[in-house]
C-alpha cells in the first residue's frame, strides 16, 4: 500500500480536483479488477478509490493535509476525522488553530481560558488516541492574491505573517529552567484525566491531556516571564515564496516547517499558502487558455491581416483570413498560459470583433470611399437631410 493518497494516485499535493478525477478515473482503470491481472489489483483498486474519496471532499482533504496518512487514518477508525480536525481555525490552543495570517494565534489571548482547555481535549493534537508525547504543531493557513502577470511568469513574493513560534526565554518549555517542579494535583502527576462529556449522541468518556499541567504531570513554581508559561510568543516573520509559473486560484504552497510550532521536541507545523490569481483587464483565463477580444477594422476583417498580441511582454502574431466574421475566434497553440504539473503551454484564444466605425471618426475621403462603396454595390442609403454637412461641420 502507498503511505500516501496522493502517491496512490500519482499527483502533487496542489493537484485540482480536476487533475484528482483524472488521475482516479486512469489508475482505476488500471487496477479494474475485472481487468488487471496484477495479484494485489483489488488492493490497489480499493485504495485509489479511498484516496479519491478523501481528496475529492474539500473537508476531508483539508484534514488529510493536516493531519498526514497515518493519523487521519487512525482518526477515521476511531470514528470520523472530524473530531481530531476540530478547532482548526478555531479558538486555538497555545499550539495554534489554523487562522488566517495576521492571526495565527487565534482566539489564545490569555491563554488558560476554556477554549484552551476544551481545546486540548478535543483539538487536533491526537487527543483520546491514547499516544503521549510531544504534539507536533499545527499548520497555518494563509490567502496570496497575484497578478496574472505574476502567475504567468512565476515570481518569487515576500510574504509576512504573525505565527506563533517557541519562546527563546524557556526554550518553550514555560518555566524558568531552574524553577521548582511539584506534582500536579489535577492528574496525580499521570499527566492525563478522563471526563464525562455530554454530546448529541449520549454520554462519552474520553481522556485526554490534563489541562491544568498540559500532560507534564508537574506543576512549576515559576512561570516563564516571556511567554507566561505558555511557552509560545507571537513573531512576526517575512520570508520569500518562490511561485511557479501558471499557478492557479485554489492551488496550495506548502513551506514544511513554518507553521506553528510543535511542542519541545516535536516538528514544526506547515504554511500552507493558497494562491488566489486576480483577473485581468485584458485576458480572461480559462484554465491554462487566454482569451483575448481583439477589435479589427472592417477592411481587415475583408482582406485579412497579421496582427499582433502582446502576451505580458511577449508578441504572438495572429492571423486574421480575409472574410472573418465578427466573433470569430483563433487559436494560438502554445501561446497561453504555462501548465504547472505538464510541459508546455495552454493556448491564445484571440476572439476579433469588427469594429462599425462611428461616423464622426471618419474622416471626409472615408466618408466619400465608404459612401461611394455603397453605392458602388448598388445600395441605396438615404442619409438624413444635411448628415454629411452636420458631420463636416463638426470637423
Ligand atoms: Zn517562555
Ligand atoms: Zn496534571
Amino acid at each position: 500500500m502507498s503511505e500516501d493518497f496522493y502517491d496512490a494516485l500519482g499527483v502533487s499535493r496542489d493537484a485540482s480536483e480536476d487533475e484528482i478525477k483524472q488521475a482516479y478515473r486512469k489508475k482505476a482503470a488500471e487496477y479494474h479488477p475485472d481487468v488487471s491481472d496484477a495479484e494485489d489489483a483489488e488492493e490497489k483498486f480499493k485504495e485509489v478509490k479511498k484516496a479519491k474519496e478523501v481528496l475529492t471532499d474539500e473537508e476531508k482533504r483539508q484534514a488529510y493535509d493536516r493531519m498526514g496518512h497515518e493519523r487521519f487514518e487512525q482518526a477515521e477508525k476511531r470514528g470520523g476525522f472530524d473530531q481530531g480536525a476540530g478547532g482548526a481555525g478555531g479558538a486555538g490552543g497555545p499550539f495554534g488553530g489554523a487562522g488566517g495570517a495576521g492571526g495565527p494565534f487565534g482566539g489564545a489571548g490569555g491563554g488558560g481560558g476554556i477554549n484552551d482547555i476544551f481545546e486540548q481535549f478535543f483539538g487536533g493534537g491526537g487527543a483520546g488516541g491514547g499516544q503521549r508525547g510531544p504534539r507536533p504543531g499545527r499548520d497555518l493557513r494563509m490567502e496570496l492574491g497575484l497578478d496574472l502577470e505574476e502567475a504567468f511568469e512565476g515570481v518569487t513574493k515576500e510574504v509576512s505573517i504573525t505565527r506563533p513560534s517557541r519562546c527563546d526565554v524557556c526554550e518553550g518549555e514555560g518555566h524558568p529552567p531552574e524553577a521548582d517542579a511539584e506534582t500536579c494535583p489535577e492528574c496525580n502527576g499521570e499527566g492525563r484525566v478522563t471526563r464525562v462529556q455530554q454530546t448529541p449522541f449520549g454520554r462519552m468518556q474520553q481522556t485526554g491531556e490534563c489541562p491544568r499541567c498540559d500532560g507534564a504531570g508537574e506543576l512549576y513554581d515559576e512561570t516563564c516571564g516571556e511567554c507566561r508559561g505558555d511557552g509560545i510568543v507571537r513573531e512576526d516573520v517575512t520570508m520569500r515564496v518562490d511561485i511557479p509559473e501558471g499557478i492557479k486560484t485554489g492551488q496550495t504552497i506548502r513551506r514544511e516547517g513554518e507553521g506553528a510550532p510543535g511542542e519541545p521536541g516535536a516538528r514544526n507545523g506547515d504554511l500552507l499558502i493558497d494562491v488566489r490569481v486576480r483577473d485581468h483587464d485584458e485576458f480572461e483565463r480559462d484554465g491554462d487558455d487566454l482569451y483575448y477580444r481583439l477589435p479589427i477594422s472592417f477592411p481587415q476583417a475583408t482582406f485579412g491581416d497579421e496582427v499582433t498580441v502582446d502576451v505580458f511582454g511577449e508578441d504572438v502574431t495572429v492571423e486574421i483570413p480575409a472574410g472573418t466574421q465578427s466573433g470569430e475566434q483563433f487559436r494560438e497553440r502554445g501561446a497561453g498560459m504555462p501548465r504547472t504539473h505538464r510541459r508546455g503551454r495552454g493556448s491564445l484564444v484571440v476572439q476579433v470583433q469588427v469594429v462599425t466605425p462611428d461616423p464622426g471618426d471618419l474622416n471626409e475621403d472615408q466618408q466619400e470611399a465608404l459612401e461611394a462603396f455603397a453605392e458602388a454595390g448598388g445600395e441605396e442609403i438615404e442619409l438624413k437631410e444635411g448628415f454629411w454637412q452636420k458631420i463636416k461641420n463638426s470637423f
